[in-house]
């Protein structure tokens, strides 16, 4: 076999990252929208001819037909070669994690393969995770329940190279799971109005099943921070229309206006029948003016990106980030 710090497997990986990119932005487009992942192939989303393959490299072809559709000279969003750009990324990050790590001996080709299969796995259910919710404010159960046997699976079989055991991802899964549900429920307890979907308290137990609970902590905060950046940003220049999902239902350019534009009401806590979420019931969550109804309010930035980007932080840079938070925080606990 060929020897794990060759490049050919940098290459190899980098140019299957960027194939995969192009299959993630056909999921995050289709997903939502119920439509199948496999087939049809790829189709041009403004005329519906299919896209041969010579305009369909990643990237390349985006930056040679300059952002149009060859067919029909739709534009293309920029998104498309940046998602398979940030996938060619990652998956060359997560070899070179795996292939040469610092400090360690260079696992044989095998285990090091398997370590970049289950984290680049993970990092792509992320990436789509973050884009979805972004575009629809929901993050669908599909892609983020399978991450927590995923998560299990890892820390079992590849745990010694992320640094989670079996147990300490079982903690992840239960803790992080859990303070969101509590914060999600609470939240609406006090404040009659929806904070979080219920999909994020879910993401957030697959990310903990994965990366453990030594991980939370960063999670939240940078999870809640970037968030908080976000929104200001947002705020700040006025943004708010060119947000996807909010009053643009439509953000690539060219979605099926009659498929997405009925988006299901929110699977809020108003259906729950618990007694104390009952009285806040009474009163009728205050629509706010001009915003599209079933939508949320008007700055609604939604919290499933932001978990998926501290994830994939934590994902790369975890043995600077824990040596931190050890240090100043845990006093040795994790170790
Ligand atoms: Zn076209």
């Amino acid at each position: 076999m060929i020897p794990v710090d060759h490049p050919f497997w940098t290459v190899l990986l980098g140019v299957f990252g960027a194939l995969f990119g192009s299959f993630l932005n056909v999921v995050v487009y289709r997903l939502p929208l119920g439509l199948s992942v496999v087939r049809p192939g790829s189709r041009c989303g403004a005329c519906g001819t299919a896209i041969a393959p010579w305009n369909n490299v990643p990237v390349l072809s985006w930056l040679l037909l300059r952002g149009r559709a060859a067919c029909c000279g739709a534009p293309f969003s920029v998104r498309y070669p940046l998602v398979e750009a940030a996938t060619t990324g990652l998956s060359v990050a997560l070899w070179l994690r795996f292939a040469m790590p610092f400090g360690g001996e260079p696992p044989t080709t095998p285990v090091a393969l398997a370590g970049w299969a289950l984290t680049f796995t993970f990092a792509c259910v992320l990436l789509a995770v973050a884009l979805i919710d972004l575009d629809t404010l929901r993050i669908p159960d599909v892609l983020s329940l399978p991450l927590i046997p995923l998560g299990i699976l890892a820390a079992w079989a590849i745990g010694p190279a992320i640094h989670v055991t079996v147990e300490q991802s079982l903690l992840g899964l239960l803790i992080g799971g859990g303070t969101l549900l509590v914060i999600t429920y609470g939240y609406f307890a006090l404040t009659g109005r929806e904070g979080m979907g219920l999909g994020d308290y879910r993401l957030m137990a697959g990310v903990g099943a994965w990366l453990g609970w030594q991980s939370l902590l960063f999670l939240l905060m940078a999870s809640a921070i970037q968030g908080l950046i976000f929104a200001a940003i947002v705020k700040l220049f006025r943004l708010e229309r060119h947000l996807p999902g909010l009053d643009d239902p439509d953000p690539v350019g060219f979605r099926d206006p009659e498929a997405a534009a009925p988006v299901p009401p929110p699977e809020s806590a108003e259906a729950q029948p618990a007694a104390p979420l009952q009285e806040v019931d009474a009163v009728p969550p205050a629509a706010p003016q001009g915003a599209r109804p079933a939508a949320a309010p008007p700055l609604a930035v939604p919290f499933g990106p932001f978990i998926a980007l501290a994830a994939l932080e934590w994902l790369l840079f975890e043995p600077t980030l824990m040596q931190l938070l050890d240090h100043w925080l845990y006093g040795g606990l994790a170790r």
